[in-house]
């Protein structure tokens, strides 16, 4: 199944119990349709991550539906979720989470474990994604033998290699300085260019003001939805 809105957030809220306890996320409605690029910014602690856990079928809400490519996850077996995760959902996180004992080639074809692909057609699939974020000649080196920046695009590689309904990107630029990071959003926007769906949560200005459109986040709750100018960036 395949659906114009491929990620769908309805009254979701998310509640974690404790003395007091915690609600990140209180109350969010959020359609992304294919083909856009949306900035989930917010200061630090305002629940930008959890809302892509949310949106990952990492966790489920406490009350509300997501829906995954017209798929509601609240229907759905914990094996189920994770087969989601495995067809429709890359994910980009700020500190890359490779394995550093294999080389970035292995690294991207572990996105395709789960998939019931074999070893020859998922390493042809890494090699392809690589290419596509301009790493062809980093395909053996481990990661321990790349840039940051580079780690991030082969996370990205990672995240794309399946060929998923939605890449959501947690903080991608995080970890690097500013030029890789700047590097790493015009990957980014070409690989929208290009067709990819994608939301980016950031706390930072300069990664938002490249977003086509902007969903600003403060205190668990959606403030505002903005389309910005396309072709923005600095
Ligand atoms: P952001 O990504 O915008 O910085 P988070 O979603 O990480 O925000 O966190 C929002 C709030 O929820 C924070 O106060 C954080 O401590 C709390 N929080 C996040 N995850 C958990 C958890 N698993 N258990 C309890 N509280 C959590
Ligand atoms: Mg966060």
């Amino acid at each position: 199944m395949s659906t114009a809105q491929v990620l769908r957030l309805e009254a979701v809220r998310k509640v974690y119990p404790g003395e007091p306890p915690v609600e990140p996320v209180r109350g969010v409605d959020l359609v992304v349709e294919r083909g856009e690029m949306v900035g989930v910014v917010g200061p630090s602690g305002s629940g930008k991550s959890t809302l892509l856990h949310l949106a990952a079928a990492l966790e489920r809400p406490t009350s509300g539906e997501v829906l995954v490519d017209g798929l509601a996850v609240s229907g759905l077996s914990d094996r189920q979720m994770s087969g989601l995760r495995a067809h429709r959902l890359g994910v980009v996180f700020q500190q890359f989470f490779l394995l550093d004992a294999m080389t970035a080639l292995d690294n991207v074809a572990t996105g395709l474990l789960y998939r019931g692909i074999g070893s020859t057609q998922r390493r042809r699939a890494a090699v392809r994604a690589l290419e596509r974020v301009g790493l062809a000649h980093r395909l053996y080196h481990r990661p321990g033998q790349l840039s940051g920046g580079e780690r991030q695009r082969v996370a990205i590689a990672r995240a794309l290699v399946g060929e998923p309904a939605i890449v959501l990107a947690d903080e991608p630029t995080g970890n690097l300085d500013q030029d890789s990071g700047h590097a790493i959003v015009e990957l980014l926007r070409s690989l929208n260019e290009q067709g990819t769906t994608l939301v980016v949560v950031t706390h930072d200005p300069q990664v938002a003001a490249a977003m086509p459109r902007t969903v600003q986040v403060t205190d668990g709750l959606v403030l505002s939805d903005t389309p910005t100018h396309h072709g923005g960036g600095r």
